[in-house]
């Protein structure tokens, strides 16, 4: 048998992935993945349909992208930050109340800012952005990207992120993110463990600095996310560097989207090594499940 591939980061139409969650899993076959990690946006959602498609031979390993911030430095503005949290209850009261609440207010953000390029001019409609979304699934910008690629405004995703959904834009409306270190706390509650996504990726805005990373180890973070596609070779490099400093695992995915992004399943993946010490860190959550 060759080298397991393990792939610990991905989405499915529950948040903003393109493949519904039977479709992610079937892709994963085809793309020879052993180990699969579901991480919706701030939902658990898709689990099921997931765990209900899973071939014999692949395993499921069930997580959630949690959206967060951490204080910047000397009192800044928070930095946006992104924490990976794996076999957790997903039934722990403190994780389905938060989940529910971003959950909320990430349509009530989406609505505001399809009605501010409405009010714009731009040929945008809450109903047709919200036509893309499967009901109870996370809303984000790709829903509002997607519809104004519909609609001919821009060519792409990508484009639309950069020409006009980019955080910051006159169209950016923020919403209400979980303290970093909270959401560790939650996951670690719930039996799970927590690893802190594309720690460096700057094309999504400010990142933090390694002290910020260091407060996480103390709190209970159990890895970092190095090899992502948004990752610079010296940003790797800086990340392996500090994962050894702070005795945490060291994770690779590939944050697939579908159609949403470009990059395909398994462009980054996990020593397998690396993931036996992340599932040996979890508490009574819930088990790697077996297909
Ligand atoms: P939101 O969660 O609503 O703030 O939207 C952020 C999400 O948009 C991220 O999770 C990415 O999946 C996606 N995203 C960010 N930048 C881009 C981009 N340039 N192209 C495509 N998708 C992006
Ligand atoms: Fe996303
Ligand atoms: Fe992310
Ligand atoms: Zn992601």
């Amino acid at each position: 048998m060759g080298r397991l591939r393990i792939d610990l980061h991905t989405h499915s139409t529950s948040s903003d992935g393109t493949d519904s969650p039977a479709e992610l899993v079937a892709a994963a076959a085809a793309a020879g993945v052993d180990v699969l990690a579901l991480t919706d946006h701030d939902t658990t959602g898709g689990w099921d349909a997931a765990a209900a498609a899973l071939p014999t031979g692949m395993s499921l390993v069930r997580g959630a992208e949690f959206s967060c911030v951490v204080p910047g430095p000397d009192g800044a503005t928070d930095i946006s930050v992104h924490l990976l949290g794996y076999l957790f209850d997903p039934a722990h009261p403190a994780i389905v109340t938060e989940q529910l609440r971003l959950r909320t207010e990430r349509e009530a953000r989406l609505r505001r800012m399809t009605e501010k390029m409405a009010a714009a001019g731009y040929p945008v409609n809450v109903d047709a952005v919200f036509a893309l979304l499967p009901q109870g699934a996370s809303a984000g910008r790709p829903h509002l990207a997607r519809a104004l690629v519909g609609a001919g405004v821009v060519a792409s995703v990508d484009e639309a992120f950069a020409k006009l959904l980019y955080t910051g834009s006159p169209y950016y409306v923020e919403k209400v993110d979980t303290p970093a270190a909270t959401a560790v706390a939650m996951v670690r509650a719930a039996g799970g463990v927590a690893v802190f996504a594309h720690p460096l990726a700057r094309r999504r805005g400010r990142v933090v600095d390694e002290r910020a990373i260091a407060e996480l180890a103390t709190a209970g973070l159990a890895g970092l996310e190095v090899d992502h596609p948004d990752h610079t070779p010296a940003d790797r490099a800086r990340l392996r560097g500090l994962a050894a400093e702070l005795d945490l695992v060291v994770t690779g995915s590939s944050d697939y989207h579908g159609t949403n992004k470009t990059t395909p399943l398994a462009t980054e993946t996990t020593d397998p090594a690396q993931f036996e010490a992340l599932v040996a860190r979890a508490g009574a959550g819930v088990e790697v499940l077996a297909g």
